[in-house]
């Protein structure tokens, strides 16, 4: 049978790049700035990146850039690995930064200069924003653009030597002050500015800018397709231009595709970066966000979210995808991997009067009951269990098929029992509920005798182990929208939810951090990695069983 399978418009460009002979081996690179915790955002931009090199039996670089020393931190640098080996992107033996690059980046400068396209300037910033021109005006040329090659070689060395005090000079490319795109209007390449960078330490004052020295770090690594987002287009002239004017043998092609934005989400480094700072989440891991760090602690799986980013595919136009269908792809994945597990999030007592007073009985479950590989555990069942409470009801509408008195309901994998009686406190509230057991009943027994509608979860209180388990809702309000009209965060006050008082069966004692399970009819749940100790148990509620999402009403 022939294979279709469509190919992204990044993979016809590619193609055609190796059927003309202009690439032999291709190489791709994910270039993060170490300023933040990487995003679901990135997420797509790593996979894309790694994809390709694999696809093509290629070469994927992990570059930090770190040109811009004051915002960027070894602690990001940690993380960063951590989150890219994390997904799976294979980076090979060694990672880059931007910053090894420095002294070719400053012959470059220098070769730029022997040819007449670049040259210091004093103007201030001001001064450079007013000669820029705007969209419809344009700009008038910088009075030092005429320097000698021989005083630009002298200035820039002198720039470099530390003797001119930061912000005073800048270099610049020639370009043209009249071009359409601003971009080219003779862009900034290097500034001065004092600052400690985490690898150089204090070799350098003169930094290069991003436009300058990307296409170099690129180049240099020998990257053939450097793919970047959208708001590059404008800039990909300059950056055609770097590498053609620096006399790169094989010159990189830049390629933008559209973000990956989704609804309702925060990806934004600026805003998670507040929500840390300001207290109002747990650190960056915080598993109502979207970085990388905190969806694995919430109990995403890397494979999920590589099927996400296939099934939305690359584009060229902007579009927002829906949370939801992340979800819907990490349930996918859960559903026939995870042991399905019995756990009481808010448990009432239910005592089986009939049921001798020492008897345990240890009931076969399957693991679970869509993948027989998984195997069957014992579960205890005595003559106390933990129920949720809201499978009991004193006075239930119709068509309410769970307990209530007189009811009769099937305990899951264990026997039928009929409600005889409750006890409340004096707020009315249900504090036990009692029933009968029909011996017959059992389950795997083949009884066929009668039937009931309801089939309930449960624990053996004797046994059950107590945990802690937290629910999560969207960080953000999801009706009223992500910003205020200030621009500030809409936030959702019950995005979490701590239930303290939760029984898990016994085989969850020993469970360790980002472990992952079905709670049967709650969820899929995790281990918290942080806060989950021996003796105090903490599960994360990954997704819940079935989507919530309503599509919004136009
Ligand atoms: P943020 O917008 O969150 O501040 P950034 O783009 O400034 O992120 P970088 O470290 O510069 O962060 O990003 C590294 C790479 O990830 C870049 O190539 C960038 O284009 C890509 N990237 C960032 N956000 C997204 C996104 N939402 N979808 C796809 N790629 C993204
Ligand atoms: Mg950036």
């Amino acid at each position: 049978m022939e294979e279709t399978v469509s190919k992204n418009f990044i993979e016809q460009i590619i193609d055609k790049d190796i059927e003309e002979g202009k690439c032999v081996k291709v190489v791709t690179r994910f270039p993060p700035e170490p300023n933040g915790y990487l995003h679901i955002g990135h997420a797509k931009s790593i996979l894309l990146n790694y994809g390709l090199a694999q696809k093509y039996n290629g070469k994927f670089n992990l570059r930090f850039d770190d040109t811009n020393p004051t915002k960027e931190k070894t602690e990001f640098v940690q993380s960063i690995l951590e989150d890219v080996q994390w997904l799976g992107a294979d980076y090979g033996d060694e990672y880059f930064y931007a910053s090894d690059y420095f002294d070719q980046m400053y012959e470059c400068a220098i070769k730029l200069i022997k040819k007449g396209k670049a040259y210091v300037c004093d103007l201030t910033p001001e001064e450079i924003r007013e000669y820029r021109g705007t969209l419809t005006e344009p700009g008038k040329n910088s009075p030092y653009r005429d320097r000698s090659i021989e005083e630009n070689l002298s200035l820039f060395e002198a720039m470099k030597n530390g003797e001119f005090p930061d912000g005073s000079k800048v270099l610049r490319a020639k370009i043209d002050m009249t071009s359409g795109n601003i971009n080219m209007r003779d862009p900034i390449i290097y500034r001065i500015a004092r600052m400690h960078h985490h690898n150089t330490g204090d070799k350098w004052c003169i930094y290069p800018m991003y436009d300058f020295a990307h296409p170099i770090e690129d180049a240099i690594e020998g990257v053939t397709h450097s793919i970047c987002t959208l708001e590059f287009e404008d800039h990909r002239p300059l950056y055609d231009w770097v590498v053609e004017e620096c006399e790169f043998e094989n010159p990189p092609k830049q390629i933008e595709f559209a973000k990956l934005y989704l609804t309702n989400v925060i990806t934004g480094k600026r805003y998670i970066k507040k929500l840390v700072e300001d207290g109002i989440v747990d650190g960056w891991d915080d598993p109502r966000l979207v970085s990388l760090s905190a969806l694995k602690r919430r109990g995403f799986t890397p494979s999920a979210i590589k099927t996400f980013m296939e099934q939305v595919g690359v584009s060229k136009s902007h579009s927002s995808v829906d949370y939801a269908m992340l979800e819907h792809f990490l349930r996918d994945d859960l559903k026939l991997t995870k042991p399905r597990m019995y756990a009481v999030t808010d448990p009432i007592k239910l005592v089986i009067t009939n049921y001798p007073e020492d008897q345990v009985e240890y009931l076969p479950v399957k693991n679970n009951m869509e993948n027989p590989e998984m195997g069957t555990r014992e579960v205890p069942f005595s003559r106390e269990l933990y129920i949720e409470r809201d499978d009991f009801m004193i006075d239930p509408p119709r068509k309410y098929f769970r307990l209530y008195p007189g009811n009769e309901v099937r305990l899951m994998n264990a026997y039928f029992v009929k409600c005889h009686d409750y006890k409340t406190d004096e707020n009315g509230n249900v504090t036990e509920v009692y029933c009968t057991y029909d011996p017959e009943t059992k389950s795997g027994s083949g009884f066929t005798g009668r039937k009931v509608k309801g089939t309930i979860h449960w624990v053996s209180a004797a046994h059950a182990v107590k945990a802690e388990v937290r629910l999560y809702e969207n960080i953000v309000d999801e009706e009223k929208g992500v910003y205020n009209e200030d621009g500030s965060l809409n936030l959702n006050p019950n995005s979490l939810t701590v239930l303290e008082n939760c029984y898990v069966e016994p085989a969850l004692k020993d469970a360790k951090p980002l472990d992952s399970f079905q709670f049967v009819r709650n969820g899929y749940f995790n281990v918290d990695s942080k806060d989950s100790i021996e003796d105090h148990l903490v599960f994360n509620r990954i997704v819940s069983l079935k989507s919530s999402y309503k599509p919004k009403k136009k």
